[in-house]
């Protein structure tokens, strides 16, 4: 087998515009964790190795990230990662895009037993990211994506670690597969995208929501509107990086170093102290994912 650690992935810089790195924020006086980020795919005018990327995030009190993965390489390097620092842990799944591809090849069984022998590792904290994505798989895919996530949802509970919830234009078959096979004790709407309602119903499942930069843009007030309503103790946040750039930043590369812009737009929403939000936002995280120690 080839070595994990060499898998990495450029994003096209393709018509993109300014890929520049952002200027670091001021750091937070009590540190926080990026709670989903893409660390294997390298982005920007200069790629930032991984641990650029963790020495970066510690100096604005960003200490600690869970590496996602999305397939059967990424969720190697993810669970790599996760060995190989003290300031990473990971979550492995097949991505639901990714998911009828596998299905197509006659693959899938066979992927979704490499996430299952991975989730054994003792840094290896959630499966994620799995779920529904209705805008970017055709019709044709929808029953792969149905059985890869059920597939998921057995596996975290059978590890008794979290799981990462993909949810894109699947807010009610999301729910209702997961009222139907229930869920993990410990779940997460990664990049949350519903409104005020759907946070309501999340929120009281007992599951997690994280806000990721999108919460900031002009046009997500469903965003904010959730945020409104979710307790402080189902909060999480993460960077989803090198995606979802924060405002006034949005559209070039994004890392963990970024993440206080979008706590301290997050703060500044809620009307909250800052530093209590921090340490509320790091209680959850460990809370969901266990001791990054
Ligand atoms: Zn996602
Ligand atoms: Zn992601």
């Amino acid at each position: 087998m080839t070595d994990p650690s060499q898998y990495v992935r450029a994003r096209t810089q393709e018509g993109r515009g300014d890929v520049r790195w952002p200027a670091a924020p001021e750091p937070l006086a009590v540190p926080v964790y990026d709670n989903h980020a893409h660390l294997e795919i390298e982005d920007g005018d200069e790629p930032l190795s991984l641990g650029d990327q963790l020495d970066r995030a510690a100096d604005v009190g960003v200490i600690g990230v869970v590496q996602a993965g999305g397939d059967i390489d990424s969720s190697r390097w993810s669970a790599w990662a996760a060995a190989s620092h003290p300031r990473v842990l990971a979550a492995v799944a097949i991505h639901p895009n990714e998911a009828p591809a596998y299905a197509a090849a006659g693959r899938l069984d066979e992927a979704i037993a490499v996430i299952d022998e991975l989730a054994a590792q003792p840094r290896v904290r959630a499966i994620g990211e799995t779920g529904l994505d209705f805008f970017r798989t055709e019709a044709d895919g929808i029953p792969a994506q149905h059985e890869s996530f059920e597939a998921h949802i057995a596996l975290a509970k059978k590890h008794g670690i979290a799981m990462q919830i993909h949810d894109r234009d699947a807010h009610d078959a999301v729910l209702e597969t997961l009222t139907r096979v229930g869920a993990p004790d410990r779940t997460v709407f990664h990049c949350f995208s519903g409104d005020a309602d759907m946070a309501r119903i999340a929120a009281d499942a007992g599951c997690y929501l994280s806000f990721a930069g999108n919460v900031t843009f002009k046009n997500a007030q469903n965003l904010r509107d959730a945020l409104a309503v979710t307790p402080r103790e189902r909060i999480l946040v993460e960077t989803d990086a090198p995606f979802l750039t924060p405002t006034p930043h949005r559209g070039r590369p994004n890392a963990p170093y970024l993440i206080p812009v979008t706590v301290r737009f997050l703060a500044e929403e809620l009307g909250a102290d800052l530093d209590e939000l921090c340490a509320q936002l790091a209680s959850n995280t460990l809370a969901v994912y266990g001791s990054f120690d």
